[in-house]
């Protein structure tokens, strides 16, 4: 050979290793349900985590045993992280908020071996355990000094009979580390088998200044669950620059931002209605969100007014876009090149859409009718949205085929325009679009202008079959609580904002929409309630 560069395997127990040496004393705070605060640092959640690999062995866990946590984001429940990882195993984080048949459905297919859960999930274990057939082990993190949590096993107890003295289980890169499932919106939901080396090149990519822009300073409060989509890979990228974490195990916004304002939170990252009621709760009590300089929001679209707000408080706010077979980031907004010569409603124009590919993420749109003919990045032309990319799933958990085609593409589901510079913006989801005539509508579109309207608190678009144009959309309502409007007012608001042809042919006014598990409307649900609905 001409010479050599070494092997260095890319496993995740590498993230915590570094943590632990470089930043050992950078702390991990912990605002738990019973409104006590804990702090550790990245050298007690290793320590933590080597004595739950030891103590994971002792109960003959091992390489590809799934080991499944039911919890809200907490200082243990990183811990849990790292150490079900660092015996070889397979960390599976389940929503809590999923229905029932889901919970069952998920942990049977994963054969979760082990369960940590928190004590105020203990009614779902109480409720699931007949119907769950491998969990072996019940842990509980926070068990209740009054009882109640029907578990085996403490955590804090169970670890530390342990002396933490030992090594992480080896193994390849390309071994598998994490499972997530998707909500399924449509049938079973399906799980994404991350791997060590995919997390890893993740993690990497969640650090840059063009995404989550991590640096020693970095104070973050992590908002979007640990149970959702991996929490953005944060607990990875977190350990990369070892990051100050401020966690909090309830979503209560007086609680976080009162944390942001006392630990001197720089990044926090959450969906959309997250950030909602915080501004609710800022409104309310004059009060201002401290140091705060990055606003990470994802997971559906924010909306402009959040992104002006917040801007206006000289707060960047980092849109992204992703999804669980992506790791789950695909694209984030990041200052383009001529951003310093952007007035602020251009560059709120800029924040609105959904950023561009971070390195290692490459997408293209496909032509919706025939999925061979591929769009032009034109800035119009919108289509079904492909990506590929090394943490961009290539087959489902225990599925027989690929779920990508030949040359990896993998279709998302979601339908998009792609600027000249490479800026996403998303316009719907392929199942969600309504198809009128040959052309399409973008229901996202219908929803946003109409949410836009004082009166309305919520909104859906869904197309209904009309014998003449095959679809039509119709728009279901929730007023805001003692606002009135009619359809008319929606509709002659909304021709201010869409195409004529695009106008709902019906407004109807419910009590409440139904929503997925993660929270989302659920447009099947909706659609199933509308079944029966015909249009004159
Ligand atoms: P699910 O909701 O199906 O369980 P995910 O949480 O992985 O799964 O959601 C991924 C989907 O969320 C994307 O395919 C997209 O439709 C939507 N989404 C994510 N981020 C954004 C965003 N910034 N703007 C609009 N939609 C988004």
């Amino acid at each position: 050979a001409l010479g050599a560069m070494q092997d260095w395997s890319m496993r995740v127990t590498r993230l915590i290793d570094h943590a632990a040496r470089e930043t050992p004393d950078r702390e991990i705070v912990t605002h738990w349900a019973d409104g006590s605060e804990t702090r550790t640092d990245w050298a007690g959640i290793r320590r933590d985590a080597l004595k739950m690999t030891q103590a994971l062995r002792a109960l003959g866990i091992g390489q590809d045993d799934r080991i499944a946590t039911l919890a809200m984001n907490h200082s243990r429940h990183l811990v849990s992280w790292y150490g079900a990882i660092g015996v070889g195993g397979v960390l599976h984080t389940i929503n809590p908020r999923l229905f029932d048949e889901q919970l069952q459905y998920i942990a049977n297919h994963a054969e979760d071996r082990v369960l940590i859960y928190d004590a105020a999930f203990a009614p779902i274990v109480a409720r699931m355990k007949p119907q769950w057939t491998t969990i072996e082990h019940y842990i509980c993190f926070d068990p209740p000094a009054s009882g109640g949590a029907d578990y085996d096993l403490a955590f804090e107890t169970w670890i530390a009979a342990q002396d933490g003295n030992t090594t992480w289980s080896d193994g390849d890169e390309r071994d598998p580390c994490m499972l997530c499932y998707t909500s399924g919106t449509t049938g079973n939901p399906k799980g994404v088998l991350y791997e060590h080396r995919s997390t890893l090149l993740h993690a990497m990519a969640g650090i840059q200044p063009n995404s989550f822009d991590f640096d020693s300073r970095s104070v973050m409060l992590p908002v979007v669950p640990m149970f959702h989509a991996a929490s953005w890979g944060l607990p990875w990228a977190g350990a990369m620059t070892g990051v100050k974490f401020v966690y909090s195990a309830v979503n209560d916004p007086a609680v976080l931002c009162d944390l942001i304002r006392r630990e001197g939170v720089t990044h926090s990252a959450g969906v959309p209605t997250v950030w909602l009621g915080m501004f609710q709760h800022l409104d309310a009590t004059g009060e201002g969100l401290g140091s705060l300089r990055q606003a990470i929001i994802g997971g559906s679209a924010a909306p402009r007014f959040m992104i002006e707000r917040l801007m206006k408080a000289g707060i960047r706010v980092a849109h992204a876009w992703g999804m669980t077979e992506t790791s789950p980031i695909g694209t984030v907004g990041a200052p383009s090149a001529d951003w310093d010569h952007l007035d602020f409603d251009q560059k709120v124009d800029v924040v609105a859409k959904q950023g561009r590919p971070v390195f290692g993420v490459e997408l293209r749109t496909v032509d919706l009718d025939d999925r061979t003919k591929v769009l032009d990045r034109d800035g119009v032309s919108s289509g079904a949205l492909q990506i590929r990319g090394p943490w961009v799933i290539k087959r489902y958990f225990k599925a027989e085929e690929d779920a990508v085609d030949a040359d990896n593409w993998f279709d998302t589901g979601d339908v998009a325009i792609i600027h000249p510079d490479g800026t996403l913006q998303l316009t719907d989801r392929t199942k969600d679009v309504i198809k009128s005539g040959g052309e399409w509508i973008s229901s996202v579109e219908l929803e946003n202008a109409a949410v836009a309207h004082p009166a309305v608190a919520e909104a859906a678009a869904i197309g209904i079959y009309h014998p003449k144009w095959d679809e039509r959309p119709i728009l279901v309502v929730v007023r805001k609580p003692g606002a009135e409007c009619c359809a008319e007012d929606i509709r002659s608001h909304l021709a201010g904002h869409v195409a004529k042809w695009w106008l709902p042919d019906a407004v109807e006014f419910v009590d409440e929409i139904p929503h997925t598990g993660t929270g989302k409307i659920s447009k099947k649900d909706l659609r199933e309630q509308f079944r029966d609905f015909v249009l004159e």
